[in-house]
């Protein structure tokens, strides 16, 4: 059988259950589609450029603590089954970025977002803009969904993790510089979008609603850009290094991120 008509058989059985879902987004080169295949299958492997949203299903590892296991005693020896989850990549292209928004915007049973970031295209400026202005659309959507929530009753808080990947080339900035460089580049983009000078171009609909305060991203009128200022828009956002890719055949070092997840199930 191909792995694809098994992913697609795997996708459909897994829908029938409503299983709770993790949205990867990020550049495109980031790693996405290579944490994908890790996630599913155990081991990283080689990427094409896909134009389309795949899905893979996923267990989390018997090493992972899931969130329902806190209120297990540390001593209970009883057999638990590993929570499953269905991993959905998207396309990291601009143009192709729509199947981001409109994931978003419909979720279903999400749990949250992975943001994968190349923590060696970070150290350039190009790079850091083009990772710091597609975080900023997303931080932004979910703000205004947390804003949109206190008036209807439908989403609630979604929280995200920044996946510093790469962490294992030499040119990579640590996590701690991924983070603090990420920040500095929002609020530049937030100072010059409040400015009206660049379109989104990402299908924010309301962007025109002329309400200063409602597109101001995290703490208004702040000078500065911390992802602190997105808890009180209901958005948790925690900065994670890590690899997918390790030295020689290795499987990198993913499990702050498998934590995350176990977390959020
Ligand atoms: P996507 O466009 O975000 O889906 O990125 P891909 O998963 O296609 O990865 C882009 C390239 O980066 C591929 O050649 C991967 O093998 C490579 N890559 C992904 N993660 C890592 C990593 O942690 N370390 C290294 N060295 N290479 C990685």
């Amino acid at each position: 059988l191909s792995p694809i008509l098994i992913h697609i058989y795997l996708y459909r059985k897994a829908q029938s259950k409503e299983l709770p879902s993790f949205l990867l987004l990020g550049p495109s080169g980031a790693g996405k589609t290579t944490l994908l295949t890790l996630f599913a299958n155990g081991t990283p492997s080689t990427t094409h450029t896909s134009q389309e949203p795949q899905t893979a299903l996923c267990r989390l590892p018997s090493t992972v603590r899931s969130s329902e296991d806190r209120y297990r005693s540390e001593h209970d020896t009883s057999s638990r089954s590993q929570p499953q989850f269905l991993l959905v990549d998207t396309p990291g292209h601009g143009k192709l970025r729509h199947h981001a928004v409109t994931s978003l915007t419909s979720p279903g049973s999400l749990k949250g977002l992975i943001f994968v970031v190349d923590s060696a295209a970070t150290s350039s400026s190009a790079g850091l803009t083009a990772a710091a202005e597609y975080l900023y659309d997303i931080l932004l959507i979910l703000q205004k969904r947390h804003t949109h929530s206190k008036t209807s009753k439908d989403p609630t808080a979604l929280p995200v993790l920044i996946a510093a990947n790469k962490q294992d080339v030499f040119t990579s900035l640590p996590t701690g510089l991924v983070k603090s460089k990420l920040e500095e580049e929002i609020a530049r983009v937030r100072q010059t979008r409040s400015k009206g000078l660049l379109d989104s171009g990402i299908g924010m609909e309301d962007a025109n609603v002329g309400d200063e305060e409602g597109n101001w991203l995290g703490e208004y009128g702040a000078r500065e850009f911390g992802f602190g200022q997105m808890e009180e828009h209901g958005v948790d956002v925690r900065v994670a290094g890590g690899n997918v890719r390790g030295e020689g055949e290795g499987e990198g070092r993913v499990e702050e991120w498998w934590g995350w997840v176990g977390e959020n199930l």
